[in-house]
């Protein structure tokens, strides 16, 4: 199969040398998905945009949020209107931009006793929702009855529920929609290098003109200048600002959330719940997926190392309690959790306020040098964040070439579907058609979910491994790597088995018995050392211990 698209290490390469030679419009620092937001807005409207990520993309928040497009029903408690409408609203933009990512998922709101919302102001809440978010007549709210609403869920307490509610939010994977964002870019042009550092600032005539930057593959450094620096770091943004001297004024209150996996049978819900927890006034998730139930999350003040948040055993043993308070019949443990993450909010702190309570709004700081800032904000708003900071860029700079903002229309890379029945139609298709080559509707169904159209570029590799008599579970694994390798730019396995299949989190298990082989591959590929891939399964094996260790 002709394989156009490619995004690997030798791209990355001719993206450093190219970096040092121009001055972009545009140097975003950060490859989350404000940054890959902010690279895909840019270059669409014509600008020459650079973006650079200290590790893999989406290594930091962006691929540890509850993986959730929605409009935040809780923030109407808050009454922040003009916060639900715009991410009410950009729901249904994201899912048409990306159908194959970011999925409808059917909510119910249980309502009990004492809990944050009655019947009555449920589906009023709900009514304002579906109002706000301007959500079609299929997807509107639906008020259950005690009864109806056990039925949808039998595991819930029948002594607490007394009704409940049911609506639409939609789910994805956020590491895959970042990297889908960031290979959209580049396919318009976009410079994306990851693992490439912001060390310091450049500045000229007093103007924050770019950075030294260090590439953490080859441990060398180089600049790269722009007209305007923009500074997408998410939970390090204040860390930035502060090279930058203009660390005044609002700063960022991280906090944690954490989320568990079971297995589904453990929790076996027939749809997703959003539940109220009752020794705060919380609300938690429980979202089914892929023969998994991921529960989350907490909200707590953090302020250690913000490199690598991991769930401590309180959080997990909250978790737990809600959930078990919620479904009583199941008295789920700690041993049973297969897997978790954690994942810091940068949000703006504000005196006197909980966690819970400080806004998810983003804001933008300019500081005197010219240095933009961004922070806050939610993966579900990340292209209006863009449209608006790339707005005042080209207001900032005069940019009269620039065109009007273009992603509301803009699919994503892998996501050229029209409708959901195209997704249908071609898992169909590539299923009657690789029956034969022991490839299951289940694992084509996991690939179209995950890579899109570019699916068959998968099955194609399958076909070549196989052919060299290896076993078809060790060929799904290598096949997916090495698509990886050339489109998505893999340089190391923990960023395959973390951000781009999210086995770490849904497929733990299967990582081992396979992990020997997969690095083989990725050894070959970037000609690493026996020292260096050996590292890297280590660094592997240290994560799925940081999934499961939980201290107190
Ligand atoms: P990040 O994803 O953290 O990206 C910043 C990047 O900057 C990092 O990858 C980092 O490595 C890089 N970087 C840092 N310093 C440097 C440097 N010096 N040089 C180069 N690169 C650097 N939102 C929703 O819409 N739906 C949800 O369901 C949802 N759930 C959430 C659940 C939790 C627990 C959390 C914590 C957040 C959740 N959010 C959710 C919010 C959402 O995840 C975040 O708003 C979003 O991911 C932030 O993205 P970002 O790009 O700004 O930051």
């Amino acid at each position: 199969m002709d394989n156009q698209f490619s995004f690997s290490n030798n791209t990355r390469n001719d993206f450093i040398n190219e970096s040092q030679n121009k001055v972009f419009d545009i140097l975003v620092i950060g490859g989350g998905v404000t940054g890959a937001g902010i690279a895909l807005d840019a270059v669409s409207r014509g600008l020459s945009v650079c973006l650079i990520e200290k590790h893999d993309y989406a290594w930091g928040t962006s691929s540890r949020s509850t993986k959730l497009i929605h409009g935040g029903l809780r923030y109407l408690k808050q009454l922040e209107i003009a916060l639900v409408k715009e991410v009410g609203t950009e729901r249904a933009i994201v899912h048409k931009n990306a159908r194959n990512l970011v999925l409808p998922e059917k909510m119910l709101l249980p309502i009990v006793e004492n809990g944050s919302l009655g019947y009555y102001s449920t589906s009023a809440a709900l009514l304002v929702y579906d109002f706000l978010a301007g959500v079609k007549n299929k997807e509107r709210r639906k008020m259950l009855s005690k009864s109806s609403t056990l039925k949808a869920e039998p595991l819930l307490d029948s002594k607490k529920v007394s009704g409940g509610g049911l609506y639409y939010e939609y789910r994805t994977d956020d590491a895959r929609l970042t990297i889908e964002i960031i290979k959209k870019a580049v396919e318009l042009g976009a410079v994306c290098i990851n693992y490439a550092k912001f060390i310091s600032p450049i500045y000229e005539n007093h103007r924050f003109a770019g950075g030294e930057i260090k590439d953490n593959i080859s441990n060398e450094t180089f600049e790269i200048r722009a007209k305007q620096v923009v500074n997408a770091t998410g939970p390090w943004v204040d860390l930035i600002r502060k090279k930058d001297n203009s660390l005044k004024g609002k700063r960022l209150q991280l906090t944690k959330g954490v989320h568990i996996v079971l297995p589904y049978k453990i929790l076996s819900i027939k749809q997703a719940v959003y539940f109220d927890v009752e020794e705060d006034d919380r609300m938690v998730f429980a979202i089914p997926r892929h023969g998994k139930t991921y529960v989350g999350t907490t909200d707590t003040v953090y302020s250690e190392n913000i490199d690598e948040p991991h769930a401590s055993k309180d959080d997990v043993e909250y978790i737990l309690r809600a959930t078990n308070n919620m479904f009583p019949k199941l008295n789920i443990t700690i041993s049973q959790v297969e897997s978790s993450w954690a994942g810091l909010r940068p949000l703006i702190y504000e005196d006197g306020k909980s966690p819970s309570e400080l806004s998810r709004k983003d804001e933008i700081f300019e500081s005197e040098s010219g240095l933009l800032s961004i922070a806050g904000g939610k993966l579900t708003g990340y292209r209006k964040m863009a449209e608006r900071i790339v707005n005042k860029v080209v207001e900032l700079h005069n940019i009269k070439t620039a065109l009007k903002c273009k992603t509301e229309n803009l699919q994503l890379h892998g996501s050229d579907f029209s409708s959901n029945k195209e997704i249908r139609n071609l898992i169909i298709k590539l299923t009657s058609e690789n029956t034969k080559h022991k490839i299951t509707v289940e694992v084509i169904k996991e690939w179209i979910y995950r890579y899109g159209t570019d699916t068959p570029i998968i099955i194609d590799f399958y076909k070549q491994f196989l052919s060299k008599n290896k076993e078809p579970e060790l060929c799904f694994h290598l096949a997916e790597m090495q698509y990886c390798l050339e489109n998505e730019c893999v340089l190391k396995l923990e960023d395959f088995y973390i951000r781009r299949s999210s086995k770490m989190y849904f497929d733990i298990k299967k990582i081992n018995p396979y992990i020997k082989e997969v690095a083989e591959l990725v050894k070959a590929f970037h000609k690493y050392s026996d020292e260096e891939i050996a590292e890297q399964i280590e660094r592997v094996k240290y994560y799925e211990k940081l999934a499961l260790t939980f201290k107190s």
